[in-house]
């Protein structure tokens, strides 16, 4: 049984448009105001090279496979009614061109070295998950947050549940790349309380090198966001080697700082490489590249920056 199924097992509900959800997180303290639920949807029109999440990226159910937990009991292969999986010498062996992805394996599989990545749910069953949290929620001044991959790529569904999260007075936040369109992005404002807002690059070229997509777009959104007085935190990955340079972080606090409404919280997510193992399980290779971690006199230097142009910026958050 998922995780996801677990926290459902003891409730009815009815089937409605889904979408695939591939992680549900309890109790985060990082993802917008008070203690919250965090609601992770698959499917990204990114492709960040250092994305720690890679199983957000794909729009669709994935398998994921973990040598070093694997026994050797075979019990995936006897479930598989396709013959697609396989032990050899080197662990289970998937064949992509059998596999239907129905996740009979992962079931029977005794020690998750076989897990699958994305699972249909309804508005039903994401309401329900929210309901269970509204103690902690009301406590703490918190609420839900739609993450992913990119939230707003499921906007018709996200608007369902904003709209029976405004029913309940349950306090939403948004955590998207901004790569959309405008008219999206506004529609969903204006049911969300708050956005968690990337802002990743400010030259256009080197953010489609790295993201695979441009920049105009998404600085166009992050004004427009701005210009109707959204709340939000804006969040920079910061990576040595490929945004961190003086030029880079002046543009980004003057763009920040020109911004309408109040003043603009920005929150510095240095980077890191801890997601190696996931790609491992995906099967994907993760090259690293020229991308590195900041050190301690990097990041206050990128504080101290933020802070010439009038703008509170911490680490991490
Ligand atoms: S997901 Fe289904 S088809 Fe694919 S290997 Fe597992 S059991 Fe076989
Ligand atoms: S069921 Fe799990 S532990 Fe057993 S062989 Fe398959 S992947 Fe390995």
């Amino acid at each position: 049984m998922s995780m996801i199924s677990y926290f459902l097992s003891d409730y009815n509900y009815s089937p409605m448009n889904t979408s695939l959800i591939f992680d549900v997180k309890r109790y985060a303290i990082n993802d917008g105001p008070g203690i919250r639920i965090t609601i992770f949807l698959k499917g990204c029109p990114l492709s960040c090279k250092w994305c720690h999440n890679p199983e957000s990226i794909s729009s669709n159910i994935q398998k994921l496979y973990n040598n070093s937990k694997c026994i050797g009991c075979e019990q995936c292969a006897n479930a598989c009614e396709q013959d697609a999986c396989t032990l050899t010498p080197n662990g289970i062996v998937t064949d992509p061109e059998l596999c239907v992805l129905c996740g009979k394996c992962a079931e029977v599989c005794p020690t998750k070295a076989t897990e699958m990545s994305g699972e249909e749910m309804t508005v039903g069953h994401i309401m329900k998950l929210i309901k269970k949290e509204t103690l902690l929620m009301d406590q703490s001044e918190g609420g839900v947050t739609f993450s992913g991959g990119e939230p707003l790529l499921h906007h018709e569904f996200l608007n369902e549940i904003l709209d029976e999260c405004i029913k309940e007075e349950i306090h939403t936040c948004i955590d998207t790349t901004g790569f959309t369109k405008k008219d999206i992005l506004l529609k969903v404002a204006s049911k969300a309380n708050y956005f968690l807002y990337d802002l990743k690059h400010m030259d256009s070229d080197i953010h489609k090198e790295f993201t695979g997509v441009p920049n105009e777009k998404i600085l166009e959104n992050l004004k427009a966001l701005a210009e109707i007085g959204t709340k939000m935190n804006i969040r920079i990955p910061l990576i040595k080697g490929v945004n961190d340079d003086d030029t880079n972080i002046h543009k980004s606090a003057k763009f920040i700082s020109e911004l309408d409404g109040e003043s603009k919280k920005v929150n510095i997510l240095p980077y890191h490489s801890i997601a190696i193992k996931k790609y491992e399980k995906l099967g994907q290779y993760y090259n690293p590249g020229t991308m590195d971690v900041p050190d301690e006199i990097r990041l206050q230097q990128v504080l101290n920056i933020f802070e010439e142009y009038g703008i509170s910026a911490i680490v991490g958050g």
